[in-house]
């Protein structure tokens, strides 16, 4: 079934508007008083051990520091604080493992679990300030690893459990981490996987900073022991004390380092803070997905291995009380319903996923869902990409019964938190847009020059005010830092995103800076012409890159991936190029397209158009080490010189 086309803005009903947790006026009280906003939204939020005496020191400016004065400790805010409040007896977490056992935890059981695991880290001599490198796949015990090094203040770099060797060695090595958390192994497709070989073959390449590894244990695999050196997760919990106070920090004590997802080129090490990182995850968790912790189930399907599994599976949520599901494994196994069934299974009531997931599951078709019963769901997010308006509306009707707001948001690993979304039962929906900045964020659209845009002409999309969740830099590269995100627009955060905003003042992101295409001086984006291709009934995924051009400068260049039950035919090209000059113009045409089973994404979801740009431009591809499945480029590639 195709979707309504008019997309016309779908506006909050009036149930969901009054028991809202956001409110239309916080929109004014942030833009009269936009640190008092944010103090305000610090001290509801967060549970401080000592108040802090300014709101932003931005002296230093690029380098921020928020909640001036302010103590805390992360993981007694996400735990203990619960427990603390006669909570304990709620369910934290509901894992579901692949193999379809489960386990529900309380935060009176969590709480228990990342205290020992805090002495466990102690006992290896962890110190406040060490690094730890985290190698895991979804489990419980990575989520207390995670909150026990957040308990004793030693940073995480959590390393997607999908990477390489060779990835970790380098990530391992960059942070100079003193213990890295694995695991025996975990189960992918139905079949049981091993992550503790990679962490030896990285500790093999040579890791002088590592002295122990700390193995949980999953699947109960074979695995090679290095005596001394390595310890199981359950033998030193055993072992560990019970009590453990959690020490304040200060505010801007550094809480974790990310590697962002590597879309454009070298991974950066983006490192954030204590205490302004967990007012905005926190306060977006409760007012982005309108959270109600005593009566939602919530199910964010983001690894922990990237941002989105940082703040609103561990962070945000666990802040805010949740109780939430994490799922070990993936979406086809045993069958195309299995994260369906998981919904019905908990009773999820907020899902919050990424778009190419969503495409997927257009792609295998709608009777999936249908199997299951999703009526409890009553808030959908989107977040990694955009999100065609094709995808959006299927998303809604047959995910959502054409009744939950879908909250699309826009922000990056270095952003740490939600930047532009709508408001659910405050905004009027739009399908497609990020819409509008939350309350106490300033994102603008700016020219060449840096000047605001007024109309509709695209542009590139800035943050022209800090705030509190804004990374604090790169890990030990001050420079890069300044250079990458400073230097375009003095005094403004450059994104590397273009943008327009519509008639409404509402923001459409464009997709990425580089990879804007300019054809015969038209200035097109990747985002508009691969909309387009996804609203024609045949296609659920499309990527689209500009290769150099003798007579037009660039010319569209697109990668199609066809709904299940349609093979390509003699006219489908044809028809698809048609179709793009109907939606957008016949300058939007694309020059080729190609048909593919699969496109080149990163780990965390995302299409890697500068791959797809070099076999458009018959380049041998460039840096590959992030990709999820490195032979997908080996196939498009065998296609490319096959019809060229
Ligand atoms: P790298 O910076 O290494 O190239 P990356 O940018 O893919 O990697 P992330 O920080 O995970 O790493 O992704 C942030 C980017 O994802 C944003 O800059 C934007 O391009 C895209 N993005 C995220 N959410 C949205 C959204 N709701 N709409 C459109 N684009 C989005
Ligand atoms: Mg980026």
């Amino acid at each position: 079934m195709a979707e309504d086309q008019s997309h016309a803005p779908v506006p909050p009903s009036p149930e969901f508007a009054a028991a809202a947790n956001a409110k239309a006026d916080l929109y004014e009280a942030a833009s009269a008083d936009r640190l008092a906003f944010w103090a305000e939204q610090a001290r509801e939020n967060v549970e401080w051990a000592d108040d802090f005496t300014e709101v932003l020191d931005w002296s230093d400016a690029p380098f921020a520091k928020w909640f001036v004065g302010g103590t805390l400790n992360v993981a007694a805010n996400c735990v203990d604080r619960h427990v603390a409040a006669g909570n304990g007896d709620r369910v934290a977490l509901h894992f579901e493992g692949e193999p379809g056992d489960s386990r529900s935890v309380t935060y009176a059981e969590l709480e228990a679990e990342v205290k020992k695991a805090a002495n466990a880290l102690l006992a290896l001599g962890v110190e406040k300030g060490d690094r730890v490198a985290i190698y895991v796949p979804m489990l419980v015990e990575s989520v207390v690893a995670m909150l026990a090094c957040a308990r004793i203040g030693a940073p995480h770099s959590v390393v997607f459990g999908g990477f390489s060797a060779d990835a970790l060695h380098s990530r391992i090595n960059d942070a100079e981490a003193k213990v890295v958390i694995t695991c025996d192994g975990s189960y992918r497709r139905g079949k049981p996987t091993t992550l503790k070989p990679a962490v030896d073959a990285a500790l093999d390449k040579g890791c002088p900073s590592v002295t122990n590894v700390l193995v949980i244990r999953r699947n109960g695999e074979d695995v090679a022991w290095t005596e001394g050196r390595d310890v199981w997760w359950h033998e030193a919990l055993e072992a560990a004390e019970a009590e453990h106070t959690a020490e304040p920090v200060d505010a801007e004590h550094p809480l974790f380092i990310l590697y962002t997802s590597g879309t454009t080129g070298k991974p950066k090490g983006i490192l954030h803070t204590s205490g302004g990182y967990l007012v905005q995850t926190t306060w977006t968790t409760r007012s982005v997905f309108d959270l109600k912790p005593e009566t939602d189930v919530y199910w964010c399907t983001a690894d922990i291995g990237w941002v989105t599994g940082h703040s609103y599976v561990v962070y945000g949520p666990l802040s805010a009380g949740a109780t939430q599901v994490i799922y070990e494994g993936t979406p086809d196994t045993p069958d195309k319903d299995r994260w369906w069934a998981v919904a019905e299974k908990f009773g999820v009531t907020i899902l919050y996923t990424a778009p190419t997931a969503i495409r997927t599951c257009m792609k295998w078709g709608e009777e999936h869902p249908a199997k299951h019963d999703l009526s409890k769901l009553r808030v959908l997010g989107s977040v990694g990409e955009n999100i065609n308006p094709e995808a959006w509306s299927w998303y809604r009707r047959v995910i959502g019964g054409d009744r939950t707001p879908i909250v699309d948001t826009w922000w990056q690993t270095e952003t740490g938190a939600q930047m532009i979304a709508p408001l659910p039962g405050v905004t009027a929906l739009k399908a497609g847009s990020a819409q509008v900045p939350l309350p106490g964020i300033v994102a603008d659209v700016v020219d060449d020059a840096g000047e605001p845009i007024e109309g509709e002409t695209a542009g590139y999309l800035v943050l022209s005010e800090p705030w509190p969740s804004m990374l604090r830099g790169l890990w030990k590269d001050d420079q890069r830092y300044k250079d990458t995100y400073w230097a375009r627009f003095p005094g403004k955060y450059f994104a590397g995103d273009g943008a327009r905003r519509d008639a409404d003042g509402d923001i459409w992101l464009l997709g990425r800076v580089d990879d804007v295409m300019n054809v015969s001086g038209h200035r097109l984006s990747t985002a508009e012409i691969e909309s387009a291709l996804v609203s024609h009934p045949d296609v659920a995924e499309a990527a689209v890159v500009g290769a150099t051009d003798e007579t037009t400068g660039q010319a569209v260049v697109a990668f199609v991936i066809l709904r299940g039950g349609h093979e390509e035919g003699p006219d489908t090209v044809a028809d698809l190029r048609a179709h793009v000059g109907r939606e957008i113009g016949p300058i939007a045409k694309p020059r080729s397209i190609m048909v593919v089973a699969e496109l080149p994404k990163t780990r965390s979801g995302k299409i890697m158009r500068r791959l797809l740009r070099d076999v458009a431009e018959n380049r041998e591809p460039g840096d590959v080490t992030t990709l999820t499945d490195s032979s997908v480029m080996d196939s498009i590639r065998a296609g490319a010189s096959g019809s060229a």
